[in-house]
This record gives C-alpha cells, sequence and structure tokens, in this order.
C-alpha cells in the first residue's frame, strides 16, 4: 500500500521528492457496542488493514488532498490563511480538515501547508472505522511533520472532537482510541467513563476474527446515531431522579430493572436497557477471555446482537441474516453486528475448520434472502499509527 500512495502522489502532484508515509488502522469492536457515549466498556482492537498516506510539506499556506478511494471528487483544497469552517464543500477532506482545524483550536498553528493523499484497504462506512483511521491517521502526520508533541491518547481525543463538532456525528471516543491506542495481537478494555484502560491478549487457539460485510448502508445513519444518543440521555436523566449515578454505564442489572419504571418512554427505556446490560456483558466477556472460556464469551456477542437488534435498534435486516446465519453453522464461536449500525458488518469467531462453511452458508443463505454476496475478511489484530 504504501507503494500505492507514493504512485498516487506522483501521479496527482507530480513529484516523489521528500514525501512521508503513515498508516492508522481501523478497528472491529469484538462487543461493548453503544456504550461508548453511555459511561460504559468497549472492547475493539486495531486491524492491519486501514488508511495511509502520503504527504509533502508546501512553502505556501494551501493544503490539497487527493483519496484514492474517491478519485472523482478531485483534489480538494482549503486556505489555511482563511478561516476553515464545516461545510459540505469539503466532501471527504471534512475528516482531515476537521482535525487541522482541531489541532488550531489547540493552539497547534501549522506553519505552512502540505499536500496528502490518502488510499484506504478498509470498506468505507462499514462499520470498521474508516473515518476514525482517517482522523488519528491526519493528527499522527501533523505531530510528525510539524514537530508536534500530542500523545496518541490526545490524537483519539482529537479526532473524537473534530468527528463530533466538524463532522456533526456525535460518536463516543471508541473508534479514534482503538484507532490510536491499537496493539498488535491485542483487544482494549476501555471504560470510556474514565479513559483507563488495558490491554487483553486475543488468544483465539485454532478460530479466527472474521469480518463479513452486509454491503448494506442504510441513509441517514448519522442522523438515526444522534437519535440513540439522545433517548439514551433521556434515559440516563430520568434514572438521575431516583437514583445517584453520572452514567448508564454506572448501573448493573439488577439496579437498572429496580429503577427501570422511573424512565417513563419506552423507547428511551429499551435504549437505557441496551446501555446497562451491554456494559455488563463487556464485563463478562473480558472475564470469560482471561479464564480462556470462549465459549461465554462467543454467547455474550450473540446476547450483544440479540439487544442491538430489539431494544437498541441500531441492526438491520440483511445484518440479522448474517449473525442469526452464523449461529446456525458448527463452529462459529459468536457473531454479531459491529459498530455503529444500520448496516455494515458482523464480527464472528469462527474455529479455522469452519470457516469455509461458514462461508459457503452465509454466502448462499445471505444471496437468497437479501440478493447480494457478502464480502468476507479474516482480520488481523494491528498496532496503532506509525510512519513507513
Ligand atoms: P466508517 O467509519 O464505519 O467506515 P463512516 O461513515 O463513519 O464509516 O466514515 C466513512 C467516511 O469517511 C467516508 O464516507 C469518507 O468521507 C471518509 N473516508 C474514510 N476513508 C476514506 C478514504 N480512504 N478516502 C476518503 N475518505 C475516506
Ligand atoms: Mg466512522
Amino acid at each position: 500500500m504504501k507503494e500505492t500512495v507514493l504512485k498516487g502522489f506522483e501521479k496527482v502532484f507530480h513529484t516523489t521528492d521528500g514525501v512521508k508515509c503513515y498508516f492508522a488502522p481501523g478497528r472491529v469492536n469484538l462487543i461493548g457496542e453503544h456504550t461508548d457515549y453511555n459511561g460504559g466498556h468497549v472492547f475493539p482492537c486495531a486491524l492491519t488493514i486501514g488508511t495511509y498516506a502520503a504527504v509533502k510539506e508546501r512553502d505556501d499556506m494551501k493544503v490539497r488532498f487527493y483519496s484514492m478511494n474517491f478519485e472523482n471528487a478531485g483534489v480538494i483544497e482549503a486556505d489555511l490563511k482563511k478561516d476553515i469552517e464545516p461545510s459540505n464543500e469539503w466532501k471527504w477532506a471534512a475528516y482531515p480538515l476537521g482535525i487541522v482545524w482541531t489541532f488550531e483550536k489547540r493552539g497547534k498553528k501549522l506553519p505552512h501547508g502540505f499536500d496528502m493523499v490518502i488510499a484506504g484497504n478498509i470498506p468505507n462506512g462499514s462499520g470498521l472505522s474508516s473515518s476514525a483511521s482517517l482522523e488519528v491517521l491526519t493528527g499522527y502526520m501533523l505531530n510528525d511533520i510539524y514537530g508536534f508533541d500530542f500523545t496518541n491518547e490526545d490524537l483519539a481525543l482529537i479526532g473524537q472532537y473534530s468527528e463530533n463538532n466538524f463532522n456533526g456525528m456525535n460518536c463516543g471516543i471508541m473508534d479514534q482510541f482503538a484507532s490510536a491506542m491499537g496493539k498488535k495481537d491485542n483487544a482494549i478494555f476501555l471504560d470510556t467513563a474514565t479513559l483507563n484502560f488495558e490491554y487483553a491478549p486475543i488468544k483465539l487457539d485454532g478460530a479466527k476474527i472474521v469480518v463479513t460485510n452486509s454491503l448494506v448502508k442504510h441513509s441517514l445513519v448519522t442522523s438515526a446515531y444522534n437519535d440513540r444518543r439522545k433517548e439514551s440521555t433521556e434515559a440516563l436523566e430520568a434514572l438521575k431522579k431516583v437514583i445517584d449515578i453520572k452514567t448508564l454505564g454506572d448501573l448493573n442489572e439488577e439496579e437498572f430493572e429496580a429503577h427501570k419504571d422511573a424512565i417513563r418512554d419506552e423507547i428511551a427505556r429499551k435504549r437505557g436497557k441496551h446501555a446497562v446490560y451491554e456494559n455488563r456483558r463487556t464485563i463478562k466477556a473480558v472475564e470469560a477471555l482471561k479464564n480462556n472460556d470462549l465459549k461465554t464469551f462467543g454467547e455474550l456477542m450473540n446476547a450483544s446482537h440479540v439487544s442491538l437488534r430489539d431494544d437498541y435498534e441500531t441492526s438491520c435486516p440483511e445484518c440479522d441474516v448474517l449473525a442469526e446465519t452464523a449461529w446456525t453453522v458448527p463452529g462459529v464461536i459468536g457473531s454479531r453486528i459491529t459498530g455503529g449500525g444500520f448496516g455494515g458488518c458482523t464480527v464472528s469467531i469462527v474455529k479455522d475448520e469452519a470457516i469455509d462453511n461458514f462461508k459457503e452458508t452465509l454466502t448462499k443463505v445471505y444471496s437468497e434472502k437479501v440478493g447480494k454476496t457478502p464480502e468476507f475478511y479474516v482480520v488481523e489484530i494491528g498496532d496503532g499509527p506509525y510512519k513507513l
């Protein structure tokens, strides 16, 4: 991919002199979905696939962006001398530009501009966080080129701030944290209320993580996501009147059941239930993994899917077909929708000897029921961002 992005740079900007290359990973979340803005735990891991950049400094104050994945958008240009504001006119470049904007808000003004070509080998808009990988990539690159000293954890927070305030997506911290803090062969058990985290080695003896892309992306994902956020806040506010908590992540299942009637609105009650139970499932899943109890881990993944399908309602019929079919395949340890939802991917843990049958069965059932052929990626857990 380094060669690819360098070639792209040469084609678009006609040189490779002084060009520097960078990578930041996408991520898959094993369990703990929609808990990151509810003060709960998440358990994602960075992947070896992600987004690559080739970057060259400029003498003037222009920044120019080109994506090999969005060639039709052409070269997108901004002028650092003018105030950069959130706008649709930036198209995909709103992601890297939002990072420049956030750096400036934090007192890191760029002394001069740059040209940047990017190429990703992660599917966009599929729940594997191509957006966070692009944000972390940009922050890591700016740090390196201009000699700023943000830590990788800072870069995660900058990415989230930018996505919230420049892109209008009220995401939690999980995606950026997983990309910025990734560690080969480890998942990250992160408490999103405190940002305390621990690495958990993923040793899936004789099994692999398989991501299945439904190849559907429903419209209005951002507004539906922001609605979920509002509904869970409504649940929290109602509960706060009867119990002393700061976030939904403070509650266990019994406490929730004892106080749930304080949430009058039925929808908000379901959202609150998911946030509480999913957080507890995540804690239990990490415990199970420590005890080498993959069976329990898988059952918790399946329960997570059911909760996302029925209570949080961020699954979709297509991903339900993928997960529910996966549950019937011998050798599948667990399977669930992953990421923000409303389309995108499922994540499954599948025994090595069962992978062929898994792919065949899902392909057959999915083509019959949905009329599409799903894509499969047997993924590996990789490191956070680095210079190439
Ligand atoms: P996800 O993060 O799950 O992949 P999002 O909808 O949050 O999905 O982010 C996808 C968006 O991120 C794309 O529509 C595009 O604007 C931007 N993006 C991600 N990767 C690239 C890339 N390689 N080139 C240009 N834009 C990208
Ligand atoms: Mg995203």
